[in-house]
């Protein structure tokens, strides 16, 4: 299979590339367009810039608009049997807000994805292999904001910071927090729901939303689905106080994300995961023997021109 192939030749760090499609009424404006999907098959993306000249991205897949939850998930779906096997797994959606990482990573009830999917199919895979063996699953979902982590699944304010340590056979974790066993996807569906509900509001580009997930066979191995928050670059100018704050610890983290993965596609000896929270707290499942999956999200647009450049060059960076 294609997929396996391209996971021997390379390191464990993968990037798909999504485009969201036009909006009706972006489509009746007719707005301008810098995409080119003539070679997506191939996995080459085409921005065209400047008029004439067309820079190419490649990236491991490139979806076109047109390209649905299921097609997507097909590409997914290898990391999940990762996670049976007992691999730590981290698959994050990166991108100027309204490209679509919720979009990916949540769906809708109608249109779910990933993060739906991924739990779906942990279920019938622990099925299947059910008379060789037990897994154990249970669900923690996280918030960073503001380089502090939040419970959203715990039910009464906690007054003591959540704070994360290292056990001494060397895993990563918050104690204290909540981790909702599972047993099939409807309780699934219901602990995501109330993680939901709880969510930072308010602010358009809050959060990493952050889900794990523990499967134990006598060993226990994690799986990450992060929704980043929006990469866009804020001006100093346009905001202060909170949201200043707020802006400038979303940069510290996703900037300290993109070190961490750099770090570790170039082989580097050190890498930088104590630069923030999320590096932090996904340690585990960023490098080693983990696998990592990486949604880079992108507007069609020739207004979102220059965020999408800076997230391209992000997720290539990372390769
Ligand atoms: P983000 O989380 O990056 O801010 P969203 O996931 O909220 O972006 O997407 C913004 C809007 O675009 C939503 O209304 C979403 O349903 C829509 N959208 C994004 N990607 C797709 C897609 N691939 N197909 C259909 N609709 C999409
Ligand atoms: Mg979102």
């Amino acid at each position: 299979m294609l997929y396996n192939q391209i996971q021997e030749a390379k390191g464990n760090i993968r990037v798909f590339c999504r485009c969201r499609p036009l909006r009706n009424e972006e489509m009746q404006s007719g707005f301008a367009t810098v995409t080119d999907f003539n070679a997506a098959n191939d996995g080459e993306l085409g921005i065209l810039s400047g008029g004439l000249t067309k820079k190419i991205f490649r990236f491991d897949r490139v979806y076109t608009p047109q390209d649905g939850q299921v097609n997507v998930f097909a590409d997914a779906s290898p990391m999940v049997v990762s996670v049976l096997d007992g691999y730590n797994v981290c698959i994050f959606a990166y991108g100027q807000t309204g490209t679509g990482k919720t979009f990916t990573m949540e769906g809708s009830e109608q249109n779910r994805g990933v993060n739906y999917r991924t739990l779906e199919q942990l279920f019938k895979i622990s099925e299947e292999r059910k008379e060789t063996f037990t897994y154990n699953i249970s669900i923690s979902v996280l918030e960073v904001y503001n380089e502090q982590i939040r419970d959203l699944l715990a039910t009464s304010p906690i007054s003591k910071k959540l704070e994360i340590r290292q056990a001494p056979e060397g895993a990563h974790h918050v104690p204290g927090i909540v981790e909702a066993k599972v047993g099939n996807i409807t309780e699934v569906w219901s602990v995501l729901q109330a993680g939901s509900n709880a969510r930072a509001v308010g602010s358009n580009n809050v959060n990493e939303y952050t889900k794990n997930l523990m499967t134990e066979e006598c060993t226990k191995s994690k799986l990450w689905l992060v929704d980043l928050a929006g990469s866009e670059r804020i001006a100093k100018t346009e905001v202060q106080g909170e949201r200043l704050k707020e802006a400038q610890n979303i940069n510290r983290s996703l900037s300290a994300l993109g070190d961490v993965i750099s770090a570790l596609a170039s082989k580097s000896s050190h890498i930088p995961y104590r630069n923030s929270k999320l590096t932090h707290l996904l340690q585990d499942s960023l490098g080693g023997d983990s696998k990592t999956l990486m949604f880079v999200q992108i507007s069609p647009l020739e207004q979102d021109l220059g965020e999408t450049i800076s997230s391209l060059n992000f997720a290539t960076r990372v390769r």
